[in-house]
């Protein structure tokens, strides 16, 4: 499978959007394709066949529907070092040239539409002088529509009789014949207006969000046989050393190996604080070196690096459609039909009984529905709004997958947290050794210990073999099992070696003591019996009881889960004043907790750090991982991923999702509501094709500048 994403610049028309994506999934060898209107990309997958001739079958399709788009090939994913690279700069250039030849096109479109509106209110003033009149207002119509008189014409051609250039121009031409010219104008002039406007307004949204997800870097400078060479990114391999000054935005994760820098890492976490780094620290790909020259030894090629892997989340994320967004296409096609029909009706029947006598009086009320029988608004204002949600919490540090998560997220009411990493800060440290009263030494325990939880990448783990201080010989350990939730069982030179908590040493029949401390106990026993235990600290992280304190005074359900014995863990819930504990689980117990809730009716939001939790993140409403930058299975297994790892995020992230879901839910009453407002009256006369003219222009209008707020909504 290949991936392409094609760039359709100049796209503005949201109807015709659809009919591109519906048109084009029909293409044989053609999957998973879909249109992203807010940003004019189309992406598709694809496999035996070549990609040229199902691009030029797409490159048809586009220009038959929109012969002003260009479409241009974007990124082809999985190729060649050379060709990527290639593409990226055509890419970023193009940007410029397309962002220029934009404005000229709108310098255009303005003085055009100018001229027309002059044109149409000299028509308006010269009543007392037909012949002057009726030229103003001819050279008006033609100079506004004749852009619309000649897609519809195109399109009757080919038997679209719904769409919506024609509709206008069958408005314009039945006002026209009732001797009502001025509306005719005002129809296409208005028409255009408002089309020029919504670009307007879509373009400045779609660069908005472009520039939030600006954090491609351009270049690398790698050493090579003793040169630093300006490559890109691509071509940096593992191990390869880098050099990033200040202003630079660094290209691949990895290590310093010399030097010092404050770095601005808000493009990936949202956070404005600068994070300062020295040699041994790991550096993050996508964040700008502020004040000092380092040298990176660089831990991944830039395809697994952290700032590729959230670009290509967020570029698929819109390709998951809120189910808002499904409902208003689906709606869209019925739509104008309907209103086609009703419009018919309503100039035969009462006409024909009758006896025509009232006709003209009747076509006028009927065209007042041709013209707002285009559902333009909501096509255009929906997707753009969701979009705009998912640019807002990125800029916020969250990403969120897809839009239908954006629109699940707004309908949680319940939030499980999870204990080890989420809430507390998972960097666990020993700080007391229990020994049995036997005869063994603290030497013997650690050495036991640090065999045992050698080979685990448990956090508890980690810190017992760094606490120990032992360097492991690989070779003393012959087997190692780790059963998860519980602990480790080693078969090892000194003997089989238990670690563990209290139930796992139970199981193998040892009887560990009970000590009596709020904190986490890894019990050790050789050979079935008990040796010693490690008394492990964790640090409840900063700002967790505040978050939770929001969530709940906003009327969420609070409940925390843990693996962890049941006397840290409500330790743990009291210092955070949550109410709801479960703890001693098992990873599969964590998810049964949640699908039970689930069951329950509630809408859950599991929040996890990934390790281990993975099937519990898939299996809620919405799975949201923390901290996720450097975890692969996190990302991969959530919805909705934190780059910090501040509890406080899920506040955020609600607010935006509920925040886009107002939006959207007033752009769909207002635009609804008003034109059936306007249907209603016009059925009885009491509505006038510039009321008509409003509710089709002014309501998209004023539905897509609603949808801006969005990305500027302060969470
Ligand atoms: P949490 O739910 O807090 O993330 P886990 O499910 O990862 O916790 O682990 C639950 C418990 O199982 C831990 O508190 C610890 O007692 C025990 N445990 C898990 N893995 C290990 C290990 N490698 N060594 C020792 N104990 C372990
Ligand atoms: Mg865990």
């Amino acid at each position: 499978m290949e991936k392409v994403i094609l760039k359709l610049d100049g796209l503005g028309c949201a109807s015709c959007a659809t009919k591109i994506e519906n048109r084009s999934k029909n293409i044989k060898g053609v999957s998973n394709l879909t249109l992203d209107f807010a940003r004019s990309r189309l992406t598709f997958e694809h496999d035996e066949t070549s990609s040229e001739a199902l691009i030029k079958e797409i490159e048809s399709i586009v220009l038959a529907l929109e012969p002003d788009v260009k479409v241009s090939l974007q990124n082809k994913a999985s190729k060649g070092r050379h060709h990527s690279h290639d593409h990226d700069h055509t890419h970023d250039h193009g940007d410029h040239g397309h962002t220029h030849g934009e404005g000229d096109h709108d310098v255009k479109a303005l003085v055009r539409l100018g001229v027309s509106l002059l044109l149409f209110v000299i028509g308006l003033l010269t009543e007392d002088y037909p012949a002057v009149q009726l030229t103003a207002l001819f050279a008006a119509y033609i100079l506004s529509g004749h852009k619309v008189l000649l897609r519809s014409y195109r399109n009757i051609r080919r038997g679209e009789v719904f769409d919506e250039n024609f509709l206008m121009s069958i408005a314009s031409f039945g006002a026209i014949a009732i001797g009502e010219v001025p509306e005719a104008v005002a129809v296409m002039i208005f028409y255009e207006i408002g089309e020029y406007f919504q670009d307007l307004a879509v373009n400045r949204s779609k660069k908005a969000i472009s520039s939030l997800l600006n954090i491609r870097p351009d270049q690398a400078t790698v050493l090579r046989n003793d040169d630093w060479l300006t490559v890109t990114p691509e071509e940096v391999l593992m191990g390869d050393l880098i050099r990033i000054k200040p202003g630079e935005r660094i290209p691949l994760d990895g290590t310093i190996i010399s030097g010092s820098t404050n770095m601005d890492t808000s493009a990936l976490t949202g956070e404005s604080m600068p994070r300062y780094g020295e040699e041994g620290d790991d550096v993050l790909s996508g964040s700008v070196v502020l004040n000092g020259i380092i040298t990176v030894k660089v831990a991944s090629v830039y395809a697994e690096s952290t700032v590729a892997r959230i670009l290509s989340l967020v570029e698929n994320a819109t390709a998951h459609k809120a189910p808002t967004e499904n409902f208003i296409t689906k709606f869209a096609r019925y739509y104008t039909p309907i209103v086609v029909f009703f419009a018919a009706g309503l100039i035969l029947i009462p006409s024909l009984l009758s006896g025509f006598e009232t006709f003209d009086q009747w076509l006028y009320r009927g065209l007042i529905f041709l013209v707002i029988s285009c559902p333009c608004a909501l096509v255009v204002s929906v997707p753009l709004g969701f979009f705009s949600g998912i640019g807002n919490a990125s800029r916020n540090g969250i990403l969120v997958k897809g839009s239908n998560y954006l629109e699940a997220l707004s309908t949680i009411d319940t939030v499980i947290f999870d204990k080890t990493g989420t809430l507390t800060e998972g960097k666990f440290e020993v700080y007391h050794t229990h020994l049995a009263p036997d005869q063994f030494t603290d030497a013997y325990l650690k050495h036991a210990a640090s065999l045992a939880e050698f080979h685990s990448n448990h956090p508890m783990a980690k810190s017992i073999v760094d606490y120990t201080g032992l360097t492991v010989n690989p070779e003393e350990i012959i087997n190692m099992k780790e059963l998860s939730g519980h602990g480790v069982i080693a078969e090892t030179r000194i003997g089989t070696v238990v670690a563990g908590n209290h139930k796992h040493l139970e199981k193998q029949g040892i009887k560990a003591p009970d000590i009596q401390s709020p904190y986490t106990h890894i019990h050790i026993a050789v050979n079935g019996r008990y040796i010693g235990t490690f008394d492990i600290r964790d640090r409840i992280k900063k700002d967790a009881a505040e978050a939770i304190k929001a969530l709940r005074g906003a009327g969420y359900e609070v409940a925390m889960l843990t693996g962890d014995r049941r006397r840290t863990a409500d330790a743990v819930a009291e210092e955070l004043g949550i109410a709801i504990v479960h703890s001693e689980l098992l990873p599969e117990d964590k998810y049964s907790v949640v699908q039970k809730k689930i069951a329950e009716g509630r809408k859950v939001a599991f929040v996890g750090d990934g390790i281990n939790d993975a099937p519990v993140l898939a299996g809620a409403t919405v799975g949201i991982s923390m901290g996720a930058i450097g975890s692969d299975a996190a990302i991969e297994a959530s919805d909705v991923v934190l780059m910090t790892d501040e509890p406080s995020k899920i506040g955020k992230a609600i607010r935006i999702s509920k925040k886009t879901k107002t939006i959207v839910t007033q752009n769909i009453v207002f635009a609804l509501g008003t034109k059936l407002l306007i249907m209603a009256l016009g059925t009885v006369g009491l509505s006038s094709m510039w009321m008509a003219i409003f509710a089709d222009v002014g309501v998209a209008l004023i539905a897509v500048l609603n949808s801006t707020r969005v990305l500027h909504f302060k969470p």
